[in-house]
């Protein structure tokens, strides 16, 4: 079971070489067929599969909020940030990591205001929180959760041993060989395997 903006989702494991994640959002249920059952191997795979559907989660609370406030941002993405929860450009583009659709669903919604709240102050000075309150009156008990215990609701985090001596840049693609999932990295053009990688 995981939390996604405070809904309970149902993780269903299924043995099958495809290595695929499937979301369905409105039974709340994850389906992942993949031929090991590691909870790393899993979370992995939802590392990828899960960028695009934060993405939605993540643009249709952006477009209530601007409704609600008249923010004007320009690109929005998700990076590989692995302690960040998000940034904002000079140009006001806006990247989030995608695990912050793990938090409650108060806590996501502090971390986009935050970052939204930089399009019009880039600083984190006084003038930045009096302004962050404004658009959420919790925003200081968010910050203190955030501070906590946000990283701890990563279920990839940057402690994973993948991440050591890889380029953070170059931690993009997921492929599957010979029914292993296998990590290439950009820059190195290099392959590991999941077996090497959490060994
Ligand atoms: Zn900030």
């Amino acid at each position: 079971m995981i939390q996604i903006l405070s809904q309970n989702y149902q993780e269903i494991h299924n043995k099958s070489a495809s290595n695929t994640v499937i979301i369905d959002d409105i039974e709340h249920k994850i389906y992942y067929n993949t031929s090991s059952s590691s909870k790393k191997h899993l979370h992995l795979l939802l590392d990828k599969k899960f960028r695009p559907f934060a993405l939605k989660l993540i643009k249709n609370e952006l477009r209530e909020l601007s409704k609600l406030h008249g923010f004007e941002y320009n690109r929005v993405s998700i990076k590989n940030q692995r302690s960040r929860f998000g940034s904002c450009s000079s140009l006001g583009n806006l990247n989030f990591n995608w695990q912050i659709i793990l938090f409650p669903q108060e806590v996501f919604r502090h971390v986009l205001l935050h970052e939204l709240t930089h399009l019009k102050i880039k600083n984190h000075k006084h003038e930045f929180y009096n302004q962050l309150i404004e658009y959420d009156p919790d925003a200081l008990k968010h910050n203190r959760w955030l501070k906590k215990e946000g990283t701890k609701h990563f279920l990839v985090n940057k402690n994973l041993p993948f991440l050591r001596g890889v380029p953070r840049r170059g931690v993009g693609f997921l492929h599957f060989q010979n029914n292993r999932t296998m990590i290439r990295t950009k820059n190195l053009r290099q392959y590991k395997s999941l077996f090497d990688l959490f060994r």
